[in-house]
């Protein structure tokens, strides 16, 4: 296959406000990238419609998540920032990956399964269709490299397979064009840290989400030292102590997700936690969780504050940053219709 350049993709969904999941799974990982490579960040708003959003809720929201981003360190000079909705090309493309992926494919994915709940016949297509969308975001950038938690690697398999089939169905077209033997590079999941599936403090086998109806599931990032702190002391734990080594976390989902949280917080590892802890219970961990919890997000609490007092700055960056995404995807998604045969005459 074709050299393609690197470029970073990622999104989150502005269905509430970020959290503790987001920031470890993904975010660290996003600002340690923009060292490395040039890369995109999109508040994915046409995936948060998936599930119903009352508009006005939707419009704070992409602020707000907006201001997490710049928060916790997305520089909007480096990197390009923007709401997905503002580049019509992701729903472009995401139109002809429904025409390329299989419904087999997509009755596979498990996000769907556990979103859609027992109601299934009453979830909106838009939910069921979301990974194509996905893959759309990522590809109509040509994006090689996908920093995201745990939870999205079945959605990048399935991009990936959605890449492959596209580059075989259209093989000759895209040779013809001067593309070479693949238009859409495979893009690569980046699924990096300790706490790259950051689980609900309610329940130990729930991933931490936006969507969880409980806010004592999950830490937020605008949540305040109180609340952290009584957030954590009410987090589901065992009786046990904390064990000397790994092995001990074995069915103890919610002692691992404690650990993991503090391993990724101190920007260490679950095995040095443990050695600074063994025999410790969790009425000494907690605290000792809680004030790193404090330490790390309180400065990002802060700067989330003065951001969303100015939503006009927040508003050009997004406009600029639609504007440099736009450049990037209008001619790629110019090419896939070539490639597509779709007849355009109004150049
Ligand atoms: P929703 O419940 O609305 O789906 P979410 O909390 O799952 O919200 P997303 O916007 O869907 O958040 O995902 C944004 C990024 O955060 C993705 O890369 C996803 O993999 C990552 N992420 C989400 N939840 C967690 C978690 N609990 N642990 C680690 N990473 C997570
Ligand atoms: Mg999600």
């Amino acid at each position: 296959m074709a050299k393609f350049p690197e470029r970073v993709f990622s999104g989150m969904q502005p269905t509430h406000t970020l959290h503790l999941g987001n920031y470890l799974g993904a975010m660290v990982n996003w600002i340690a990238m923009q060292e490395t490579h040039s890369c995109i960040y999109c508040v994915v708003d046409l995936h948060a419609i998936t599930l119903f959003q009352a508009p006005k809720e939707l419009v704070g929201n992409i602020r707000e998540v907006t201001a997490a981003y710049l928060a916790c360190g997305l520089d909007p000079k480096r990197s390009i920032i923007f709401n997905q909705s503002q580049v019509h090309e992701h729903a472009e493309l995401a139109w002809v990956f429904n025409c390329v992926a299989r419904l087999g494919w997509l009755n596979r994915m498990t996000q769907f399964k556990e979103k859609a709940g027992k109601d299934r016949e009453n979830a909106s297509v838009g939910l069921y269709a979301y990974p194509n969308l996905m893959a759309a975001d990522i590809l109509v950038y040509k994006g090689t490299h996908v920093p995201v938690g745990e939870d999205q690697k079945q959605h990048l398999e399935l991009a990936r397979d959605i890449a492959q089939k596209f580059n075989n169905d259209f093989a000759d077209s895209i040779r013809e064009r001067g593309h070479g033997d693949s238009f859409f590079p495979l893009p690569e999941p980046m699924i990096i840290g300790p706490a790259t599936r950051v689980m609900s403090l309610r329940d130990g086998t729930k991933k931490m989400s936006k969507s969880d109806p409980s806010d004592y599931s999950r830490i937020s990032l605008t949540d305040d030292a109180d609340s952290i702190a009584q957030k954590l002391r009410k987090a589901k734990t065992d009786a046990e102590p904390l064990p000397g080594e790994i092995d001990g976390l074995k069915n103890r989902p919610e002692a691992e997700n404690l650990v993991g949280i503090y391993a990724a917080l101190a920007g260490t590892a679950k095995d040095a936690v443990l050695e600074e802890f063994a025999g410790a219970q969790f009425s000494r961990f907690k605290p000792a969780l809680s004030d790193l919890a404090v330490a790390k997000l309180s400065p990002i609490a802060e700067e989330m504050r003065r951001l969303k007092s100015d939503p006009r700055y927040i508003d050009s960056v997004l406009a600029d940053g639609a504007e440099r995404a736009s450049a990037i995807a209008a001619p790629i998604m110019s090419d896939v219709k070539d490639i597509v045969g779709l007849l355009r005459t109004r150049l």
